[in-house]
């Protein structure tokens, strides 16, 4: 890729990328040198200084179940995982930590993520999105994956705001690979449910899966241009021991635990997909924090040594949200999609929460107020949805 193909591509994400094509996608993913892809991130930083403004949401997440029923190769809650102890948090318990975290700080958002657990009873869970809402005011996202249309509703009506559900990969090969209990066909059939019912939507992708490479990255975020995402999340593959993607992988000198996404390669691709869909709230994950650690080449790129961790990288390439887990302690060492996750921020609320606000200092950064809807209203396009 030369490096005027590079700043052809570049110039014409920045302008009018609804006509970006796959191949200038798949150019922007992998800049020729150091000094381009620092350009890259710059247009992405300055892109989503003027859509979503300089400051940085934080939201909470409340991890209430590990239980799933699907059998995903890559992620440590799959069910044929015997290796871990399950739990389900009763309503109170989830209000509890919600309203316990909210104390602490007042979190636009909380976010309620778990497995697909057939066990965990709709009426309940719409208990604690209608409790979680009242008590604090603040927006709910539900992450509980893929339910039935009813179900969906059911929530919506209690309160929820918003729902995440990433569609992986866009890799119609892969995904049934990967998901073999699943088809891309149903998943991307939720995200169409859940948009006819006016949920502010978060989809998005796992970077560096076996199998995976340029092309198919590309596909996805042309994905989440075209599905015109109000919250886009890209994070990193890191294999998890006892999953089928996990055990005895190419672990090498520079990539520990096996990862096949780097740290920049990550940064990449949320720099591109800010381009791509300007208006939607992007993380920076969890996971790339996790991989930042292993693999800490990205400080040589990075525009200021103040950067403490990749996801503060991430903040500024493109990235405008932290989601800070605000799971009971002892059930988050439990939740392990993937190994390392847990202990990523720490026990105490408070403590991470500083820390976070430090990071977001150190990055010349404020705090939102507010609950960080999407600026790009109306949400739903259906008109077929609960009114708001
Ligand atoms: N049951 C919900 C939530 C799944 S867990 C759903 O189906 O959407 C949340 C996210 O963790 C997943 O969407 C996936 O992108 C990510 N994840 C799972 N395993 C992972 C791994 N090994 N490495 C990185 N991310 C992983």
């Amino acid at each position: 890729m030369s490096e005027s193909a590079f700043a052809a591509a570049l110039e014409q994400a920045s302008s009018c990328p609804q006509n970006l094509s796959r191949s200038r996608v798949s150019a922007l993913l992998n800049p020729p040198g150091p000094a381009q892809e620092r350009t890259l991130w710059r247009a992405a930083h300055l892109r989503r200084v003027a859509t979503m403004g300089k400051c940085i949401h934080m939201r909470a997440i409340v991890e209430f179940s590990n239980y799933c029923r699907q059998d995903c190769l890559y992620c440590g809650l799959r069910r044929s995982n015997s290796r871990i102890a399950r739990y389900r948090m009763a309503p109170d318990e989830i209000v509890d930590a919600a309203v316990e975290a909210y104390s602490i700080h007042p979190f636009g958002t909380f976010v309620l993520q778990s497995g697909e657990d057939p066990g965990y009873g709709l009426d309940d869970l719409a208990v604690a999105v209608r409790k979680i809402a009242e008590m604090t005011g603040s927006a709910v996202t539900l992450s509980s994956g893929q339910m039935s249309d009813g179900d969906y509703r059911v929530l919506r009506e209690a309160g929820a705001d918003r729902f995440l559900l990433k569609f992986e990969t866009s890799d119609g090969r892969l995904f049934r690979h990967l998901k073999p209990t699943t088809t891309l066909e149903q998943r991307l059939g939720c995200l169409n449910s859940l948009r006819k019912m006016s949920y502010q939507i978060g989809s998005g992708i796992i970077l560096g899966l076996p199998g995976q490479d340029l092309d198919s990255v590309a596909g996805d975020l042309l994905l989440c241009r075209d599905g015109d995402y109000e919250m886009v999340s890209i994070g990193p593959f890191i294999p998890h021991p006892d999953t089928p993607l996990g055990a005895g992988r190419g672990v090498t000198e520079s990539s520990p635990t096996g990862a096949a996404a780097s740290v920049r390669s990550t940064i990449n691709a949320v720099a591109v997909a800010r381009l791509l869909v300007p208006y939607a709230h992007m993380p920076a994950t969890t996971a790339l924090a996790v991989l930042g650690r292993e693999d800490d080449s990205w400080r040589e790129s990075a525009p200021s040594s103040c950067l403490t961790d990749a996801r503060s990288l991430a903040l500024a390439a493109g990235a405008n949200v932290l989601m800070l887990d605000v799971t009971p302690a002892r059930y988050r060492e439990f939740y392990t999609i993937y190994p390392g996750k847990s202990g990523a921020d720490g026990d105490v609320i408070s403590d991470f929460v500083e820390q976070a606000k430090e990071d977001i200092r150190a990055l010349g950064m404020t705090i939102c107020p507010g609950r960080g809807d999407s600026p790009k209203m109306p949400w739903g396009r259906g008109g077929t949805g609960v009114g708001r």
